[in-house]
């Protein structure tokens, strides 16, 4: 018979009885006899403390010394261990190492868990357990997490986070809305999915008086973490990441919603394509750019001349606002040689800006309608797909039914392909809201005579800049009749492709 240790450890997920040690222990001393050895001695960790970084875990110390020796502290000899899983051996980086270096001191020892027994002395199994520390220490950081604070648990219950100062939208209780916050915030959504800038929300929102919860002034960045919080639909984020059930569902929380998630899932489209690129691919995703520059006119940076120099080429130069005294209307024209235009070309304002509009207008229309029979995102079934593979797979990792090694091959490639599913799905939602818009509430709201109602000059740049490039205004030809009477023919949109 060959004398071995058991080793037993609770981890502080488990309940910390006496009984379940000695469960432990138990499982050891049976997989030890069919084994043909004998336990010896018992060695017992409690993970409570062990999960803090620092503390060295007294009995899987002096056990791994017992080891490198071959004997215990009472001069009797032992030759291995019986642990239940090996991932109650290893808690941390480097236990596993260590212990690997102990046992296989010295030849003929002999290493055991509850699946049976395996050859320490082999590379490929010390490998394995390298990817075992790895595993452990994201686990000891997962409980360390758990222990410091219930925020995920409360998360999962849908119950509102604790703490912190009132969220803009609702009442004292968290949960029942705020009616003019929440009426607000809903309406800066809509607004910012059809195209508003942040600035211009945030500078009506201090013409009103509104303030933050705290009595502050609304910033961009204020605003900015308010629609990006997916608080406004039920949904709840910790690190980064929605709160998702076991079915990797986002969990919806117990308080009232301001907006739908699709709606959210549209603004957060929005923000996240502007972190960087814009989305554009199939181009009907891609957000409204942002207009950084205030403007004044509607169709400043639009506008292009189109005489032709006398070298044959044409001009091309953007065209300016001016001024004219006998005339009350501002003027879009060509600048001066000295600013690199053809100083050639000017056209009335209001003219081209009511032309420019319609045309826009009926772009958008003509667009909106063919988005409305995109129908549901195709790509549901394809994520629902990979999202079944990722909980099968964890079963099975779960259950050991598959190794660690084969887990960790097999996981990052389809939890990239959720990730990429999920942000196809948001894009996709963004297209439909905007497909949803009401074109006729945006073209009555164009020509409002309401200012709170009436779309402004940024908005209506950002649906302009959604439906065309650029627009060439061709010269009044001599002998093309009146120079004051206005010929649309001769402005040119270059029309975004569909
Ligand atoms: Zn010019």
């Amino acid at each position: 018979m060959i004398p071995v240790v058991s080793y037993a450890r609770i981890s502080a997920d488990q309940e910390r009885d006496e009984h379940g040690i000695q469960h432990q222990h138990k499982v050891n001393r049976q997989t030890a006899e069919r084994l043909g050895w004998i336990v010896v001695d018992e060695f017992t960790d409690n993970d409570k403390s062990a999960a803090k970084s620092g503390v060295v875990r007294d009995e899987f110390e002096t056990m791994v010394r017992a080891l490198r020796t071959g004997k215990l502290q009472d001069g009797r000899a032992i030759r291995g261990t019986v642990v239940m899983v090996e991932d109650r051996l290893v808690r941390r980086p480097g236990d596993y190492e260590r212990f690997v270096e102990a046992l296989t001191y010295r030849e003929g020892r002999v290493y055991a868990d509850q699946r049976g027994p395996k050859d320490l002395y082999s590379e490929d199994v010390e490998s394995m357990g390298l990817i075992g520390a790895v595993i452990a220490k994201m686990e000891v950081r997962k409980m360390q997490r758990r222990m410091r604070n219930d925020h995920r648990r409360r998360a999962l219950a849908g119950e509102p986070p604790a703490g912190g100062n009132r969220p803009f939208g609702w009442k004292d209780d968290r949960r029942t809305l705020d009616r003019d916050e929440a009426t607000l915030v809903a309406k800066a959504a809509e607004q910012y999915v059809s195209g508003r800038g942040l600035n211009s929300i945030v500078r009506a929102w201090q013409e009103a008086g509104i303030k933050t919860t705290t009595g502050r002034e609304w910033t961009t960045t204020s605003l900015k973490v308010l629609l990006r919080n997916p608080r406004l639909c039920g949904w709840r984020m910790i690190n980064g990441e929605l709160v998702r059930g076991p079915d990797g569902q986002p969990i919806v929380g117990q308080w009232d919603a301001i907006i739908t998630p699709e709606q959210w899932m549209a603004v957060n489209a929005i923000f996240t394509a502007r972190k960087g690129h814009l989305v554009n691919g199939s181009g009907s995703t891609s957000p409204l750019p942002q207009d950084f520059r205030e403007h004044k006119h509607l169709l400043t940076s639009f506008l292009r001349c189109g005489r032709i120099r006398p070298d044959g080429t044409m001009c091309g130069a953007r065209l300016r606002v001016t001024r004219q005294r006998d005339c009350v209307q501002h003027i879009y024209s060509c600048p001066p040689k000295s600013s690199g235009g053809c100083g050639g070309l000017g056209r009335r304002g209001d003219k081209v800006d009511e032309f420019i509009s319609e045309a826009v207008l009926a772009k958008l229309e003509e667009r909106s309608t063919a988005a409305q029979d995109v129908g549901p995102w195709p790509g549901e079934e394809d994520l629902k797909a990979v999202e079944d593979q990722i909980k099968e797979l964890r079963e099975q990792w779960r259950t050991r039914k598959i190794s660690n090694a084969l887990f960790f091959e097999e996981i990052p490639a389809l939890e990239s392909e959720q990730t990429r599913l999920r942000a196809e799905r948001e894009r996709y939602a963004l297209t439909a809201q905007r497909a949803a818009a009401d074109m006729t509430d945006i073209r009555r709201r164009w020509y409002s005579e309401d200012d709170e109602d009436r779309l402004d000059i940024s908005q209506k740049r950002a649906y302009i800049r959604e439906a065309l490039h650029a627009v060439i205004i061709h010269p009044v030809g001599k002998g093309n009749g009146s120079r004051t009477k206005f010929n649309p023919d001769l402005l040119e949109p270059f029309w975004r492709e569909d």
